[in-house]
């Protein structure tokens, strides 16, 4: 899997249950995602074309980073740094790019030669997948906090064909988060208190409640 330098923490194996809120999100992506890549036959035999993208769109800090290696090492997949064409391989792989806007951006905008480039091979690659017999065994997964920024031509039909919105978290989706994140951290807060916490943080997304907890248990220490 490929994300940028920002997330420190990438040495960390991420599972499905160490993401807080997003539930519904969460079951659409698994079986998105999960049932190609593990019965490809089933698409097969309805005649049904498996998804190639899957575009996870939100604001910052909300857990798209996190969702994508989850669903890497969830599903079991060959993950590849992005790499032209030898991506389209016969292992079950998933690409995932972050911030897609800053690589494709609208082409009718001031967009370079460099850009126009980029955005011309990602749509002939995700147009190649599924052909020579690799249909269902690699997604491109992307992310971006401005979807309405991307070139119109990659969110067409057979490219990426799911958009799902991870959003701000709710009072209840933070209260889960924070449980998530305190798991294994010894801490002397009541379930009140945690509660009376996560109702507290109107507005703080997953990366906020993290660096809350962080900053917590920094004061402690000290
Ligand atoms: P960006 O749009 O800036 O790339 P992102 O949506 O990809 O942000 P992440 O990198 O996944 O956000 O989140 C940053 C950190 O915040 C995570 O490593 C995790 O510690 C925490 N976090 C964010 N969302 C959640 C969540 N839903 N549950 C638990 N922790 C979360």
């Amino acid at each position: 899997i490929h994300t940028n330098s920002k997330n420190q923490d990438s040495q960390f194996k991420v599972t499905y249950d160490m993401i807080g809120g997003l539930n519904s999100q969460l079951k659409e992506i698994r079986e998105i995602i999960e049932l190609p890549l593990k019965q490809p036959e089933l698409f097969k035999s309805y005649g049904i074309p498996p998804p190639r993208g899957v575009l996870l769109y939100g604001p910052p800090g909300t857990g798209k980073t996190m969702i994508a290696r989850a669903v890497a090492s969830e599903a079991g997949a060959y993950v590849s740094v992005i790499n032209g064409p030898e991506i389209i391989s016969k292992h079950p792989s998933i690409i995932f790019i972050d911030e897609l806007d800053a690589l494709c951006p609208k082409r009718e905008g001031a967009q370079n030669e460099v850009e126009k480039r980029v955005v011309a091979s990602l749509l002939t690659l995700m147009d190649g997948i599924g052909s020579e017999g690799s249909e269902g065994q690699v997604l491109v997964l992307g992310a971006t906090n401005r979807p309405h920024a991307l070139d119109a031509a990659l969110r067409r039909p057979g490219r990426f064909d799911k958009e799902i919105e991870i959003g701000v978290p709710n009072a209840q989706d933070r209260l889960d988060i924070l449980q998530k994140l305190l798991r294994k951290v010894p801490h002397l807060l009541t379930e009140a208190e945690l509660l009376q916490l996560a109702d507290s943080a109107h507005g703080y997304v997953g990366a906020d409640m993290k660096a809350l907890c962080n900053e917590a248990g920094e004061s402690d220490l000290l």
